[in-house]
């Protein structure tokens, strides 16, 4: 029989990557709370319009990468059968829960969110088919300074996880409507001199979404795109301003930055301010965190016009960039020997545990052998408890480490172990 795998791009997450991915969103919490932020879980499936029209049909995401089905359960009470998509993004569920919501009446909304999404990409280090995020909205400012702040929350985060270091933050201006079309119209004209060496997939965005093109990563179109136009030289005096006034506010807070002419972001309702953490350490799934402002979005929902902001970071990449997340204390070895000890056990076990202290219990085989597993498993304290020790309302607590052992009664033990850092007495 072939070993029984997780689908492809799918992975079991356990030991020390399950505790740096936590460490990831504690911190992720923790930064949270501090910039206003309060939690928003939305749907792991949505309508698949709520992702197909703000991302645009010549997206990667809903091109080719969005896992999609009709769902019908007549059973259930289904009268017609839905079309549904396991969320490849956060923004746009976010987005639309705030309509649905109706929380426009409390703006400004600052919504932070974890959890998987689902592309189906070709997978590689880095980059699965369900991976995890973080994401922070901020819903309700259209002023430059509250992309400084969502990039200031960002910094600090990064920061927190020790990667000030290894990351830089690339930032660009996509401009308003106007300057975003006056932009495609010179890139327009630029490329269509160079159709003959564009690759198939820019040729095609060509017409729908020129902008993307800038985000090849074929290598041809690399070299064309290297020579196209600016983007800041269609910008208008108030897309400048703009621009301005985000980098006067990070100068002001000392977070550094490298301005990317070529920045896009990959989804359709992006404007103004575009960035991407990047590290050179994981080689091309580099980008750690990305994110930029969105004011037409929920309006293309069908919503009320509100401007938004937002960021998303990659949980796997971030946790393998950072490594933090120390393992934990390993519990406290209980060892009952015998029926009586073992009911006085689960008494025992949970006044410790109401102390903060973890434990477990191992009831299976003779002593030598309990000790001997005791020992292999890192922990420092093993409290035994036989027939004698019970007799006399003691446990004998054995201090792994200094191996030394002591007998101590019942209602002395959470301090007999949180107390002393070794001597159990
Ligand atoms: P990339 O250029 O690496 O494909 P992206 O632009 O598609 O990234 P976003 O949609 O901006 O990514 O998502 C935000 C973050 O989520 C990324 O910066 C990355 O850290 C993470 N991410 C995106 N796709 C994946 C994936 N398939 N596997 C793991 N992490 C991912
Ligand atoms: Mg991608």
């Amino acid at each position: 029989m072939s070993k029984l795998q997780p689908a492809r791009g799918t992975r079991d997450i356990y030991g020390d990557e399950a505790r740096h991915m936590r460490a990831v969103v504690d911190a992720f919490q923790r930064v949270g709370l501090s910039y206003g932020f309060e939690e928003l879980a939305t749907p792991i499936f949505e309508f698949t319009e709520v992702y197909k029209r703000p991302l645009g049909e010549t997206s990667d995401i809903v091109s080719k990468e969005m896992y999609s089905f009709e769902s019908s359960a007549r059973e259930a009470g289904d009268k017609e059968p839905e079309e549904l998509t396991l969320r490849p993004e956060f923004t746009a569920g976010v987005c639309r829960a705030f309509i649905s919501n109706g929380m426009q009446q409390n703006l400004p909304c600052r919504f932070m969110s974890w959890g998987p999404a689902f592309r189906r990409e070709r997978p590689q280090k880095g980059r699965y088919r369900q991976f995890h995020q973080i994401n922070a909205e901020l819903l309700g400012q259209d002023s430059p300074e509250a992309d400084v702040d969502m990039i200031a929350m960002a910094w600090r985060l990064l920061n927190d996880l020790g990667l000030g270091d290894k990351v830089i933050l690339h930032l660009n201006s996509l401009g308003d409507q106007d300057s975003r079309a006056a932009y495609r119209a010179d890139l327009v004209a630029y490329l269509s001199n160079h159709k003959a060496d564009l690759s198939e997939d820019s040729l095609r965005r060509l017409d729908s979404n020129p902008l993307r093109i800038l985000d090849s990563k074929d290598e041809k179109d690399r070299t064309i795109v290297a020579g196209a136009p600016a983007m800041s030289a269609s910008m208008n005096e108030a897309s400048k301003q703009f621009f301005a006034a985000v980098k006067a506010g990070l100068d002001a807070i000392g977070v550094p930055y490298h301005h990317d002419e070529r920045l896009v972001r990959g989804m359709d309702y992006y404007c103004h301010t575009a960035f991407e953490f990047i590290t050179t350490e994981l080689g091309a799934q580099g980008t750690v965190l990305a994110g930029g402002r969105y004011d037409g979005l929920i309006e293309q929902l069908g919503g009320p016009p509100t401007p938004g902001i937002g960021w998303a970071g990659g949980i796997e990449r971030l946790a393998m960039l950072s490594a933090t997340g120390s393992q934990p204390t390993p519990p406290v070895i209980l060892m009952p020997m015998g029926e009586q000890a073992t009911l006085k056990a689960f008494d025992i076990a949970e006044s410790l545990r109401s102390a903060g202290i973890s434990v477990v219990a191992d009831r299976s085989g003779n002593l030598k052998k309990r000790l001997n597993r005791a020992n292999k498993s890192g922990a420092k304290f093993a409290v035994i408890l036989g027939d004698n020790e019970l007799a006399a309302g003691q446990a004998a607590v054995k201090n792994l480490e200094a191996g030394t052992q002591n007998d101590v009664a019942f209602d002395a033990l959470v301090r007999a172990i949180s107390g002393s850092a070794g001597d159990a007495s």
